[in-house]
């Protein structure tokens, strides 16, 4: 029994826990869902809900594609270099969907969970273009699981409405500069850390023959 439950836990079978809330870290009944979001106490996935404000949901907004491209490719740049100062960043996703509980939600799987907790704990004290940022830890794992599939291929009947992440992907060029400005850094973080413990080793060596003389006396 308790093996089946764990196989279907946060599954569509799974009558207890919302599959929902466990694939996609929300779900559209919030906190009065009938069945349970079980918040995680450790994760790599940070969750910065409501984050990223679309200009083109603006009845008003008349950006061509490609200003609108520009503006949230300025968005991804900016909120990367923030969340990659925690730690380091293996993917950051952000939705386009237009549902209260999906809408500009910004999920960011670290590669390190303890990276992931302190970035939560900073930014729940933080503000964005104006607004306070609420962060938690998210159960997602996996952001394909938590894609919706039609939307990645072609065009999805629910259109923004879809409970599943319609992401909106930065330009590609963008991106690979990112990952190599971030590769850079880490490299340059070990190397540091190299050093510092080459740096105590040597210390520790040094108090050696001390230790020696003092054993001898
Ligand atoms: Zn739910
Ligand atoms: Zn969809």
């Amino acid at each position: 029994m308790a093996e089946y439950l764990a196989s279907i836990y946060g599954t569509e079978k799974d009558k207890v826990n919302c599959s929902f809330y466990f694939k996609i870290g929300a779900c559209r009944h919030g906190d009065r869902c009938s069945r349970k979001h079980v918040k995680p106490t450790f994760s790599q996935t940070i969750l910065i809900a409501n984050m990223y404000r679309n200009p083109a949901h603006d009845p008003s907004c008349n950006m061509t594609e490609e200003q609108l491209q520009e503006d949230f490719d300025l968005f991804y740049e900016d909120v990367f270099t923030e969340l990659a100062k925690f730690g380091e960043v293996e993917e950051m996703c952000v939705c386009d969907n237009v549902g209260d509980h999906l809408v500009g939600n910004v999920y960011c799987q670290y590669r390190y969970e303890e990276d992931a907790g302190n970035a939560v704990e900073s930014l729940n004290n933080r503000f964005y273009a104006g607004r306070p940022l609420y962060a938690e830890l998210s159960p997602v794992t996996d952001f394909r699981e938590a894609c919706c599939r039609q939307h990645e291929i072609a065009e999805c009947n629910r259109g923004g409405f879809c409970n599943f992440m319609h992401l909106k992907h930065p330009n590609r060029a963008l991106r690979r500069e990112l990952e190599e400005a971030q590769r850079l850094t880490v490299r340059e973080k070990r190397k540091e850390t190299r050093n510092r413990d080459d740096e105590g080793r040597r210390g520790r060596e040094m108090e050696m023959p001390e230790y020696g003389r003092e054993r001898e006396a």
